[in-house]
């Protein structure tokens, strides 16, 4: 049994760009806001919660042609990352690589599917909580095993997300959050969701129909015999869904089955100074280095 950390640095990191103030620069007047704030989250993670490992995971495709063949507006609309947060990667994978953490990502996928993918890869009894603030990836939570740790303000606090707490928010099993989601919509991916289907409805057809199957089949009913007898205006949107509904089914759920690349680094503590010196990450880096050495665990090794 093991415990791991899984952390969508991806997003994460986006995150921290917004949270902490711009301000925060290198010597030579760089930003380092975003890795500053990677790394304090981490070393909190890592002296709360004991992990025996974590894992960093990138996107290595933000936006993956599979799933834009499928639905062209993908993330088709999303801003450019800001200036001044894709150097912070290099420097942040740098600082990772000489403290000898394990980073990962999966060859022209998202930090989503890695993610999807090592979760589908661990044994019954390992504990494993995804740090993320994409909300997509609440699809992975399984009682006991998968628990997501969700962002709610910067990257400061964090909302745990097991089976319960998904229920208690969004009114379905997090077996079916994916089929939600598909009904639901996400604007901020560029995907418009089923016309008229909010949260409420979306939850109340997921509830109400064993499978999208089923929905669709009674969609095609004319008249419908289920919940749908009783929205007509529903019955419509659906049917002329379909098609997207079918293309949702393909691209909403995060893989399972995409290989992952683990780097693991040695640790190289001069290295590791020298590039805290240069990049003005002292204080992020001694906190981080402190809790890995507490937490015995906290490093690559098992
Ligand atoms: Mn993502
Ligand atoms: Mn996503």
């Amino acid at each position: 049994m093991s415990h791991r950390l899984l952390l969508d640095t991806s997003s994460l990191m986006y995150r921290a760009y917004f949270a902490l103030p711009r301000t925060i620069r290198d010597p030579d007047g760089s930003p380092v806001n975003a890795v500053h704030g990677y790394l304090d989250m981490t070393a909190r993670l890592i002296s709360s919660r004991s992990p025996d490992e974590v894992v960093h995971v990138y996107d290595h495709d933000w936006r993956p042609a599979r799933r834009v063949e499928r639905w062209p507006g993908y993330k088709a609309a999303r801003p450019p990352d800001p200036e001044g947060l894709p150097k912070q990667f290099d420097v942040l994978r740098e600082v990772l690589s000489a403290l000898g953490q394990p980073q990962a990502e999966a060859e022209g996928w998202e930090a989503d599917d890695a993610l999807g993918a090592l979760c589908s890869r661990a044994n019954a009894d390992d504990r494993i909580e995804v740090v993320t603030g994409d909300r997509d990836l609440l699809q992975l939570v399984r009682d006991p095993s998968v628990s997501v740790l969700f962002t709610v303000k910067g990257v400061s606090e964090l909302a745990v997300f097991d089976e319960r707490a998904v229920r208690a928010k969004y009114g379905v099993e997090a077996s079916r959050y994916v089929e939600f989601a598909i009904l639901r919509g996400d604007p901020s991916d560029g995907l418009p969701g089923v016309r008229g289907v909010g949260e409420k409805t979306a939850c109340a057809l997921v509830s109400a129909y064993d499978s999208l199957d089923a929905l669709l089949a009674d969609a095609r009913l004319d008249p419908p015999e289920g919940l749908l007898a009783r929205h007509p205006r529903a019955v419509g949107a659906i049917r002329e869904a379909e098609p997207y509904i079918e293309a949702m089914r393909w691209l909403v759920p995060v893989r399972s089955d995409v290989d992952v690349r683990v780097l693991r680094g040695v640790r190289d503590d001069d290295r590791l100074d020298a590039l805290a010196a240069r990049h003005g990450l002292a204080g992020p880096v001694r906190r981080l280095r402190e809790a890995l050495n507490a937490c015995a665990g906290g490093d690559a090794s098992p």
